[in-house]
């Protein structure tokens, strides 16, 4: 079956041809003789308009139809493509046949036409996509996708798949969903313990403790540091129990990991990812960002424009603080050098002082992961963190440290284990060479393209703490 989408159909000359579409019925709208019908197939974000003229005669047949095409029943249309009087649209199909392939009751379909809140349609996230916000935002994160391959393949990076579970935290902190084939409901009485309380995970199935993986970035750095250019694009995992509109328990992350590389080429490359990646949006995806522009979030295009346009603020973590004391009664947590940049920090710096995104580099060690460079004063690592207005933090990246001594020093000082990272510091016992990478949460991207408020409404099934349906 050769079927043809709306999108398709809409750039058609109205030439009287022939035509036939699918989808389902979003409005029908009747006047003394003509019948309207919007019908959409998600291929783009304008429905495609039917009519039927009762002066013209219609088939007894298609009437019948007709009282079953309520909202949200599906359809299939043939007609004569013509010009469309109505404003708004160039073409419109004069129905000759109308199938109704499955129906949707009126009392019972929950997407009725009336506006629906975000809350209520998180909760029918099976039919969400039907509606203009999540089909938008669908077509949105397909593209965006497309455009994160194309930015990395077009540079000379090579896309490396690294495992989703893990027996090395990252981090060297927790957050971690556990992996396990043990017996977790009978685990007082079955589950086997070598000590008094401890779990012999000898006996589980990969015979030691295992995860899902928080970040591809140590998997990503072992290929960096043998083809050069690397990225991963995949599926993370975080048990943060932060109920926020910005975490998620499961979300995707784009970790670029690049050789010979210093921590201001880095900041180069996550800049130009950006405004690649915005300049992708405002091009190829303008029907669905007008949406966003007039419905979500007015002023959003303009807004992105200027940032395409701009040279991104750099500044240290020290300089951030100094900024964010100036003004220390605003804040509900004071700042003071050695903390953590809370949200209502990285807010008041991209909105407030610098207007725009901000990288802020050189955090002290002491709230950075062991794997970032040391710097010559001892104290600060070379991170570097992208901040955006409305959001916060969308990138973390940094320069790795490449030296081994240093590398096995930090190790130890956060009071892990070398044995565990034998394998990671193998790439700085031989041929070690300097690199740096980033992270950029894919679903953090389409907030911040798409304006949306809240992260559960980017992804298609969101989890998070106490949520994991569909
Ligand atoms: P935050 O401080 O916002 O929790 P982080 O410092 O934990 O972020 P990184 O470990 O640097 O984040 O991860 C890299 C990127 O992954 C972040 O910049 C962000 O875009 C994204 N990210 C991190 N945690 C989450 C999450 N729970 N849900 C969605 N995206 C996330
Ligand atoms: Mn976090």
């Amino acid at each position: 079956m050769k079927t043809t989408l709306i999108k398709e159909i809409l750039v058609s000359q109205p030439d009287g041809r022939d035509v036939t579409v699918h989808g389902w019925v979003r409005t029908k709208r009747e006047t003394k003789n003509l019948i309207f019908l919007q019908i959409n197939d998600g291929s783009c974000f304008a429905s495609i308009q039917v009519t039927l003229d009762r002066d013209a005669g219609i088939d007894p047949a298609i009437l019948d139809e007709l009282k079953k095409a309520t909202t949200g029943a599906s359809v299939r249309v043939n007609g004569k493509l013509v010009e469309s009087p109505a404003s708004g649209q160039a073409v419109e199909i004069q129905a000759l046949s109308l199938t109704v392939l499955g129906e949707a009751p009126a009392e019972t379909y929950p997407l009725q036409k009336k506006n629906h809140s975000f809350e209520f349609l998180r909760e029918n996230a099976h039919l969400r996509a039907r509606t203009n916000t999540f089909g938008a935002i669908a077509r949105m994160r397909s593209q965006m996708a497309y455009a994160v391959h194309v930015f990395f393949q077009e540079r000379g990076f090579h896309y490396v798949h690294t495992p989703i579970i893990t027996a090395s935290d990252c981090e060297g902190a927790g957050e971690m969903f556990q992996v396990t084939t043990l017996d977790l409901g009978g685990l007082a009485r079955s589950t086997p313990k070598s000590g008094e309380d401890a779990v012999d995970f000898s006996r589980d199935f990969f015979g030691k403790p295992a995860n899902l993986t928080v970040s591809g970035q140590l998997e990503a750095e072992t290929y960096a540091t043998a083809v050069s250019r690397v990225y991963t694009f995949g599926p993370t995992f975080r048990a943060e129990n932060s109920n926020t509109t910005r975490h998620l328990a499961e979300f995707w992350m784009i970790e670029p990991e690049i050789a010979f590389c210093d921590i201001t080429e880095n900041m180069n490359v996550a800049e130009e990812f950006i405004k690649f990646l915005l300049t992708w949006a405002l091009e190829k995806c303008a029907e669905d960002m007008a949406f966003f522009d007039a419905r979500i979030q007015p002023g959003l295009i303009e807004t992105l424009k200027k940032v395409v346009s701009s040279n991104f603020v750099r500044i240290t973590y020290t300089e951030a603080i100094e900024q964010l004391e100036k003004n220390a009664t605003a804040f509900e947590f004071k700042p003071f050098w050695g903390c953590d940049l809370q949200s209502e920090h990285e807010k008041y710096l991209t909105e407030i002082v610098y207007k725009g995104p901000v990288i802020v580099t050189d955090y002290p060690r002491e709230i950075k992961a062991f794997y970032m460079k040391l710097n010559d004063d001892g104290k600060t690592v070379r991170a570097m963190d992208m901040l955006v207005p409305g959001l916060g933090e969308i990138i973390g990246g940094s320069e790795r440290e490449e030296n081994l001594e240093k590398l096995e020093k930090r190790i130890t000082d956060m009071n892990l284990d070398p044995d565990d990272y034998w394998w990671y510091l193998d790439l700085r016992r031989y041929g070690s060479v300097p690199h740096a990478g980033f992270g950029l949460g894919f679903e953090r991207l389409l907030l911040y393209i798409t304006g949306m408020g809240n992260i559960r409404d980017v992804i298609p099934f969101p989890r998070a703490p106490k949520l994991a349906d569909f």
